[in-house]
């Protein structure tokens, strides 16, 4: 493992990360706060970066590399999820790291913010060679990881079996069931009922606000969703059980087109047993061109992949009146001001897919209780938070007069130094 060390601004790498670091002076520069402070809370505290050693099924070695970075534990633990993909690098977990912070303040839930990943190809490996990777880097990591010190989630190409996983290795090195160190978990294992589909749920309960504010019916409503994962699978049941004809959907494979409106809990149940788990094949739609996805003439485009998906380059091309970011980062800062200026209303991130972290806090909270909720307990307090962040971000947006990611900037940024002014600086 490398050492732990606190980075300086000059060390910071550019790109997604940098897209934060923008997002945030944007708003900053609206509040009145010192410098100094800033610079504390603009900063991940601490990046850590470690080598894998994975045994492989046929006998080899092979090595990875993983990282964890915990942005800011001023309001909480550390929390975020664990992602697997190829493109894992050091400046894009310190982005999503950093996005959890803001998030976690926006919904108002006594969380930090932190996100780990690494650069792997799941697709390449066996259940084995999955199982001992995330041991691995469990057991290598330990020291930063606890209930009240950084708490994983699943994220992309991780599921409720990694954190199963991870659970058990933190609870053998800790020689006791530590089940409140990871959510997502299944719900067996201390897991809790709402959690799979909270961020989905979240993400449609913000676009219903959002269509309310803005004078529009669900069910006169169409939408095209990207990505159908956790996140985007979720999003378009849910956006189908508002009212609203999902006519377009996409994953890596391929796009599907039906202008019926697309049947997504048939979908659902052709992906899980289709080849790669893909929507590519489903009968009852046609195939689409993927690379027309974003720009299809719907009401509502839900992005929920990956991040830097429209920029500058293609936002003139987005013809939807709501974008409802399911990802993280699909949307770059100088992309905001294009579709500012086409009238679109953008739910950002921060606020759009909170609902999974605050069912991720409710499983933490039922875990250190052990005391569990009903499904309908957890989706009235997921409403119930989800409606309020709604309303606060919209209030503050109105009150500056500014768009909805600026706002949700500047209440998290306020929340945080908030707690950081009361705490004080242990200098
Ligand atoms: P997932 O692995 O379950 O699904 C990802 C989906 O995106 C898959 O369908 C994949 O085929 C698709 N995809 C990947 N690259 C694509 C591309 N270039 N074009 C079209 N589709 C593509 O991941 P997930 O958990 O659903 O996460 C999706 C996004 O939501 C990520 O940005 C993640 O950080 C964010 N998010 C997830 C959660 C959660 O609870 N899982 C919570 C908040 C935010």
């Amino acid at each position: 493992m490398t050492e732990a060390k606190n980075l300086k601004s000059d060390e910071i790498p550019v790109s997604t990360f940098q897209n934060v670091m923008k997002q945030f002076d944007q708003a900053a520069a609206k509040l009145n706060i010192s410098g100094d402070l800033l610079e504390f809370i603009k900063y991940p505290r601490r990046a850590t970066i470690v080598k894998l050693p994975v045994r492989m099924d046929d006998g080899s070695f092979q090595m990875f590399t993983g990282y964890r970075v915990q942005h800011s534990i001023v309001r909480g633990p550390g929390k975020g999820g664990l992602r697997f993909h190829p493109d894992v690098t050091l400046d894009e977990v310190q982005a999503l790291a950093s996005w959890m912070t803001w998030k976690c303040a926006v919904v108002n839930i006594p969380f930090g913010g932190a996100k780990g990943g690494i650069a792997c190809d799941p697709s390449k490996l066996s259940v084995g060679e999955l199982e001992r990777l995330t041991r691995r880097y469990t057991a290598d990591l330990i020291d930063l990881f606890g209930p009240e010190k950084d708490i994983p989630a699943p994220d992309v190409n991780t599921s409720e079996q990694t954190m199963a996983w991870f659970m058990d290795t933190f609870s053998m090195h800790e020689r006791h069931t530590v089940t409140s160190v990871v959510t997502g978990k299944p719900v067996i294992l201390g897991g809790s009922l709402g959690r799979r589909e909270a961020t989905g749920m979240g993400v449609v309960i913000t676009v219903r606000e959002a269509l309310a504010h803005l004078g529009m019916c669900a069910s006169n409503a169409t939408a095209a969703v990207q990505g159908f994962g956790n996140v985007g699978s979720v999003t378009a049941q849910y956006l189908q059980k508002i009212g609203v004809k999902v006519t377009h959907i996409g994953d890596v494979f391929g796009a599907l087109y039906n202008p019926d409106g697309i049947d997504v809990e048939a979908l659902i149940k052709y992906v899980a047993t289709s080849k790669n788990r893909s929507i590519v094949g489903f009968p009852g739609a046609q195939p689409f061109d993927i690379k027309n996805l974003l720009y299809v003439d719907v009401d509502i485009l839900a992005p929920a992949a990956l991040e830097n998906q429209i920029t500058d380059a293609n936002a003139d091309k987005i013809r939807a009146k709501i974008i409802a970011e399911g990802a993280n980062g699909p949307v770059t800062p100088e992309a905001d001001p294009i579709l500012e200026k086409k009238n679109i209303f953008v739910i950002p991130d921060i606020l759009c897919n909170a609902g999974g972290v605050s069912v991720s806090y409710f499983e933490w909270v039922q875990d250190r209780m052990g005391f569990f909720w009903s499904e309908e307990e957890v989706h009235a307090r997921l409403e119930r938070i989800m409606t309020r962040a709604f309303n606060d971000v919209l209030q503050v947006a109105l009150e500056n007069k500014v768009h909805l990611r600026m706002a949700a900037f500047m209440l998290a940024i306020q929340r945080v130094v908030d707690v950081m002014m009361l705490r004080g600086i242990y200098a």
